[in-house]
Order: C-alpha cells, then structure tokens, then sequence
C-alpha cells in the first residue's frame, strides 16, 4: 500500500507567509492566492512549518529591527486568532504536545541577521519573543557575515562568531541558505551543534550560488545537518523560470547517493516566489511529493526521513527541553 501522508510527519523549513499577512492574508481562509494558508496546509497534511521574517531591503539596515518587530506582531496576531489549528513552537518537547493535540507545529525564523543590527543582546530577546531559526544573512554583506552576492571568500565577522557560539548557547537553529561559501565554512567550523540549509539546492545540478555545492553536502552530513530542498524553479532547473515536481525528486536522489538520505529535508519557499513547480503550486500540493518519490523507488523509511524525520532529529539535537 501507497504510504499515506497522513501517516508521517511532514516539515517545510522555508515559508515567507508572514510577508503576506503583513499584506492583509488572513491564514485561517482558505485562499486561492499566495501557497499557505491553514485550510491548504491541512490538505497537505501539513505538521511542521517554519516561518520566515524576511526583511525587505529598503528596510536594511536601520529599519531592519523594527520592522522584523512589526511582522512579528502580524504573525502573532494571526496566530493568536487561529490558536485552534497551530501554535508555535517554544521547545522541543512542545511538538509532540502540539502535534497530539491535532496542531500545526510553528516556527518562527528570521530571514537576515540584520534584525539583530551588532548586539547580541537583541538575539536573545529574539529568542525570548520565541525565534528559534535565524538565517545569517540574505544575499548582501551583513554585521555577521557576507551573503552570497558578495565576494565568496569573506567569512563570519568576528560578531558573527560570537552569534554562533550564543545561538549554540540559546538552543537556535543556524540556517546557512543565502551565506557566501567563506561565511558557510566558518559556521561549520565554529557551531558546536548541527546546522540547517533551509532552503538550498544542489549546486552541481543547478549552478546558482544560493545552491550549495557537493563539498558542502558532505560537511552538513558530517555535522549531522540537513539541506532542505526548495521548490524554487531557478534554484532547481538552470536557466529556467519553470520547472516541475520531477526536479525536485532529482535534486533529492543526488544528496543521496552522496551522503545518503539522513540529510534531506523539504524547505518549499512558498510565498517567496511567484511561481511553483507544477504538481506542487501550493502547500496543499505536498502529498504528490511523497507519490513521486515512491514511484522513484524510496523506500516508505526513507520518505519519512525526508519529508520530517530528518527535521525532527535535528530540532531535537538543537532546541532546548
Ligand atoms: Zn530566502
């Protein structure tokens, strides 16, 4: 028998939903715009979804802090209103509460660690207002780090590190998707705790440099991280603005011949992107995901492992409780 998506835990570590609801989206409607909804991620058998803070650029970087305050007032004011059906995620031994308890699992990222302008004092209030992911950087230079339009060879700051050692410290996922290779290399030399690449591909397949290369495939692996494959057609296909749910299948069986399938994990990039891959244009879409890789000969383990599992033991390792 098919596996059925109900069955498993699913996870998407990259959504920019909150920038929509910033816009007016009320998540608890089904919608036809935009790829998230509540409505849509119940089709979808949704059970963990991370949520993006993405900062605009013409708010970076003095308006940064302030206006990743106001999303995160919206997103919380969304939430409080749909507290039924999802609630966010404040450690780790939350999930399984919230999970039994028939909820969608959130969690709350911040996209670019501008919001954090130089003070660490800023990431631990962060942490207190319930962030639990932050992106180092976007694609410019930051107080951290450079981002990947930046020169590759420029590596963390010396503040960088220390945000590091003090989200190792907090218990907060370090997401790497979006920092330039000299920045990537820091992090997997000065994080004590596995890192996430929450929305990244596989540079060998689609040479985009947001997509992360063979060498550090095989050091997220051995850090016991995981990439997120995202649904982003220009990060799946070369030279294409569309691409299909095939791609994303090609990019999951290249990591694992090389590493093996412990590492994958799914960061869609719905609402951060106008178009989706066909057969996966909105979240409701995710199940079709898991046909696909079963008509491509994974087996229901590794599924499982892909479409959550793999997200779930890394959460574990580096959330507190
Ligand atoms: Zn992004």
């Amino acid at each position: 028998m098919l596996l059925r998506s109900k069955d498993i835990i699913i996870a998407d570590a990259h959504c920019d939903t909150i920038l929509e609801i910033n816009k007016g989206k009320k998540i608890g409607i089904r919608s036809d715009k935009g790829h998230v909804d509540i409505p849509r991620m119940i089709e979808g058998n949704i059970n963990i979804q991370f949520f993006a803070v993405f900062v605009e650029p013409q708010f970076k970087p003095h308006c940064a802090l302030e206006r990743t305050l106001h999303l995160i007032d919206d997103f919380f004011k969304e939430i409080e209103e749909n507290k039924a059906k999802i609630e966010i995620v404040i450690n780790f031994c939350n999930i399984d509460r919230i999970l039994k308890n028939n909820r969608i699992a959130a969690l709350l990222c911040i996209e670019g660690g501008e919001a954090i302008q130089e003070d660490l004092s800023l990431l631990r209030i962060f942490y207190r207002l319930g962030v639990r992911c932050l992106t180092l950087t976007w694609n410019q230079r930051n107080a951290i780090g450079d981002g990947i339009n930046e020169k590759p060879v420029g590596g963390l700051s010396n503040f960088g590190i220390e945000v590091i050692k003090e989200m190792n410290n907090l218990g907060m996922l370090i997401d790497v998707s979006h920092l330039n290779q000299g920045g990537f290399w820091d992090v997997i030399r000065y994080s004590e705790y596995p890192v996430i690449a929450s929305h990244s591909n596989v540079y060998e397949i689609c040479n985009h440099p947001r997509n992360i290369n063979q060498k550090q495939i095989k050091a997220l692996a051995e850090k016991d991280g995981v990439i997120c494959i995202t649904f982003v057609p220009f990060l799946l296909r070369k030279c294409f603005d569309t691409a299909e749910a095939e791609d994303v299948v090609t990019h999951i069986k290249y990591i694992k011949k090389l590493v093996g399938v412990d590492y994958i994990g799914i960061g869609s990039d719905f609402d951060g992107t106008e178009s989706m891959p066909k057969g996966l244009e909105h979240v409701g879409k995710m199940p079709f995901l898991i046909e696909l890789l079963s008509k491509n000969g994974f087996k229901d383990s590794e599924i499982e492992k892909i479409m959550g599992g793999n997200i779930i033991r890394l959460l574990k390792r580096v959330l507190k409780g």
